[in-house]
């Protein structure tokens, strides 16, 4: 008998058929001998349509207001999924995150876990039901607040959750077989992996791949919990994403896990910086200061007659409008000319922990994108990660050309998307 934690993304719930097939999976594992705690997402796109009616309703920025509204979507989901396995007769507790004992930081919509102390989820278990949290949400340790944890959160509720009752594995069902060496809705040819390391799946995952939120898999490298990233709507074995060390019965790893892509970034030029020491500083500590997450940053020569020069840099598009009016805000101390937002960018990233050590990665790289005939606008490079920038339109063709191009296409079909809208 284990302690199996499972994790259900809104596209396994997402009306009512779904939450009796997804009840019908719980009671199954349970009815098997295992003890059970289910993370569950709120219904298929219901944060987004949240959302929307917020901005609706008012213009404003009212973070506390909003983390209260969007957690109610996994209330939802995690009381009709309780009232679901109840009928398949087998005892079931839903809990708020608050309630399970999520314990964070106090920044609205971005709160961190600090602690996890899930003394009403272990009692259920111990009373032999199932225990379902709402997934997202947390409480502030400080302020009392209803918190969230950033989008794709419940992947990380889930794992924290693993790692403070000490499962045995974290399930993560979604609506795709597993973690592929591409999105399966921009490249059907991609191929699933078997595995992957938590340090490639997290380059994966930080470089847009939102099968699992980023900061889930740091969580789980953290307190080694493995994770097992599968469909709900099939019984096929997924994708173990596990530590290096345990990865290889096979001497030779492949040397590229997986291409990436993001449309959720923008790009900022600042133009006409006067090229002394100091101004790229001064930039940027006004950014962050205004809360934003700086990405790429390309500082374009100065042309010597001039004496001033360009620094471009990406971030997510909803900081934008901050990360522009924090620019201006310093106009004086930065000595900037103008400042120029564009949204229509997108990135692509080949990863592959193999690039250590391979030579001519870059080159086979930047050769598929030349004969896509698609422009780079910024390029960024980790030991494991090439990234570029190119224009929204042409990011799709890119990504293909890359995945053929490194010989990751898949032949034995094509990859399956069960459900969900891709938004
Ligand atoms: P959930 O609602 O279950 O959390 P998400 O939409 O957050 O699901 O994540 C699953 C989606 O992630 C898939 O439908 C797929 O379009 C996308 N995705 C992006 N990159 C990958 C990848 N490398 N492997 C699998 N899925 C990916
Ligand atoms: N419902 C939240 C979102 O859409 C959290 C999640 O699904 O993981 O981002
Ligand atoms: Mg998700």
């Amino acid at each position: 008998m284990s302690l199996i934690v499972q994790k259900y993304g809104g596209s396994s719930v997402s009306d009512a058929a779904a939450i009796k097939r997804v009840a019908a999976r719980v009671a199954e594992t349970k009815k098997a001998g295992h003890d059970v705690v289910v993370a569950v997402s709120a219904m298929g796109d219901t944060t987004d349509e949240l959302i929307e009616l917020a901005h609706a309703v008012s213009g404003g920025s009212h973070a506390r207001e909003m983390d209260m509204l969007l957690t109610a979507g996994e209330r939802i989901s995690m009381a009709l999924l309780a009232m679901a396995i109840r009928d398949q007769g087998v005892g079931a507790q839903s809990f708020t995150g608050s309630q399970a004992g999520v314990i964070t930081s106090e920044q609205h919509g971005r709160a961190r876990i600090i602690d996890v102390t899930p003394g009403r989820v272990v009692k259920a278990i111990e009373a032999g039901d199932v225990a379902i949290v709402a997934g997202f949400q947390g409480v502030s340790v400080d302020t009392k607040n209803i918190t969230t944890l950033g989008r794709g959160g419940s992947d990380t509720t889930a794992v924290a959750l693993a790692a403070a009752l000490g499962a045995d594995v974290c399930e993560i069902y979604t609506d795709v077989d597993g973690v592929f060496t591409a999105d399966p809705r921009v490249v059907p040819g991609a191929r699933r992996l078997d595995r992957i390391t938590y340090d490639e799946m997290l380059e994966l995952a930080a470089s847009g791949a939102k099968v699992l939120m980023p900061r889930c898999v740091e969580y789980a490298r953290r307190f080694n919990v493995p994770i097992h990233v599968r469909s709900s709507f099939s019984g096929r074995e997924g994708t173990w994403v596990v530590a290096a060390t345990e990865q290889g019965d096979t001497m030779e790893e492949p040397i590229i896990s997986g291409v990436a892509h993001d449309r959720s970034e923008a790009k900022i030029t600042v133009i006409g910086i006067p090229d002394v020491p100091g101004k790229a500083a001064r930039l940027f500590e006004a950014v962050a200061k205004a809360d934003v997450n700086v990405d790429m940053i390309v500082q374009n020569v100065s042309a010597h007659s001039t004496g001033v020069t360009d620094i471009s840099f990406t971030l997510p598009k909803s900081d934008g409008e901050r990360a522009i009016a924090a620019i201006n805000g310093a106009k004086a101390d930065i000595g900037h000319a103008e400042v120029r937002y564009d949204d229509a960018i997108g990135k692509l990233s080949l990863v592959g922990a193999g690039m250590r050590s391979s030579t001519g990665i870059s080159a086979k790289f930047f050769a598929a994108l030349r004969d896509a005939g698609v422009n780079i606008e910024m390029i960024s490079t980790s030991d494991i990660r090439i990234s570029v920038v190119t224009r929204a339109e042409h990011l799709e063709d890119a990504v293909r050309a890359v995945h053929t191009s490194f010989g990751l296409d898949s032949t034995d079909g094509e990859a399956i998307v069960y459900g969900g809208t891709g938004r």
